[in-house]
């Protein structure tokens, strides 16, 4: 390294802190039809008049991401393609065209290639997803790059920004169910290490959150309800790093509070047992616990009776900037309740 020329971790400034960053460094684009670039769930430009595309692109990194050990290459297919899927979804749009680069490592074989685009082809079958393309490449470890493009009429786009004070805080499905599967693998793993040839995989006992872990659902099925009730949330994400990450995304970019009742927030029974067995506060893993790829939305109170009161759970509302962004414990206290979900650069 030169002396003099500083070098700043990218773990100081977080994932976050480095977007900002390298988005000031971006001056070309100036195109009229962008309408929402980076810090968004998708980027939405125009095409056509009243006519929309939403494009979103994620990687997947062995020994970041997933641990080939316990994560069978179908299943890693699916997930792939369905979390990019969420994206677009979170922007309220339908997806429609996807390409795929990988970086393959010498230990992959062909057959788990196959195995990997069946997944794919699973996913891209339930979503309506058609794959177009990609690259492969040789790599030190697995990487997945996915690229989907999906379309939507522009006055139905759902940004970060639109929640309002009083708007109901709302959440699609349950919580922490994808970390208490986590949870339970990498106990598996850990036994597996111990016990050698004696280990007998035990996964009965929690099928479902191992389920919710490996092979999670993009929430197109609201999307579609929404369209259906004819009701737009006014602000909308995806859950991948935690509830209380993509909360104050939501609070930061549409510049309010938020009030959360914890007792509200819906968890399934497994993921309890989960926490219990290892001891730890079901809360945390709903707050913080990531890749459930629900949806958080602000709804108007209004809208309320027009949607199925099965498909989504209130769980706080919006409230003025200056009361931040609170917790209301089952006890009845108050507390703040902080971003640390997540980080991907350990910030
Ligand atoms: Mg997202």
């Amino acid at each position: 390294m030169t002396t003099g020329e500083s070098f700043t971790p990218v773990a100081d400034i977080g994932e976050f802190g480095l977007i900002e960053r390298v988005q000031q460094r971006l001056t070309a684009g100036t195109s009229t039809d962008l309408l929402t670039g980076i810090g968004d769930d998708a980027a939405v430009y125009r095409v056509a008049d009243g006519k929309v595309h939403i494009v979103t692109t994620d990687a997947l990194i062995e020994g970041v991401h997933f641990d080939r050990t316990f994560v069978p290459m179908r299943h890693l297919g699916f997930k792939a393609l369905a979390v990019n899927v969420s994206d677009i979804v979170a922007m309220n749009g339908t997806p429609r065209f996807a390409t795929i680069a990988l970086g393959l490592p010498h230990n992959i074989s062909v057959e788990m290639a196959e195995a990997f685009y069946d997944g794919l082809d699973e996913a891209a079958t339930l979503y309506g997803v058609t794959i177009i393309g990609g690259d492969m490449t040789a790599s030190q470890r697995l990487v997945i790059s996915v690229t989907v493009i999906g379309e939507a009429p522009e006055e139905r786009v759902v940004r970060r920004s639109g929640a309002r004070p009083g708007d109901l805080i709302c959440v699609s499905g349950d919580l922490g169910s994808s970390f208490a599967g986590l949870k339970v693998l990498l106990d598996q793993k850990k036994r597996m290490e111990r016990e050698g040839d004696a280990f007998k995989p035990a996964l009965d006992d929690f099928p479902y959150v191992i389920r919710r872990h490996l092979r999670p659902a993009a929430r197109l099925d609201l999307v579609r309800g929404w369209e259906q009730a004819g009701v737009r949330p006014n602000a909308l994400i995806d859950i991948s790093d935690g509830l209380a990450s993509e909360l104050h995304h939501l609070c930061k970019q549409s510049g309010t509070g938020a009030l959360v009742h914890a007792a509200t927030i819906p968890i399934d029974l497994e993921t309890r047992h989960v926490a219990d067995q290892v001891g730890e506060d079901v809360d945390t893993f709903a707050l913080f616990g990531g890749e459930d790829y629900e949806l958080l939305f602000a709804l108007s109170e209004d809208d309320l009776e027009r949607l199925p009161s099965d498909s989504f759970t209130v769980i706080g509302h919006f409230t003025p900037p200056d009361e931040g962004i609170q917790l209301k414990t089952p006890e009845g206290g108050t507390i703040p309740l902080d971003a640390q979900g997540y980080a991907h650069f350990g910030g």
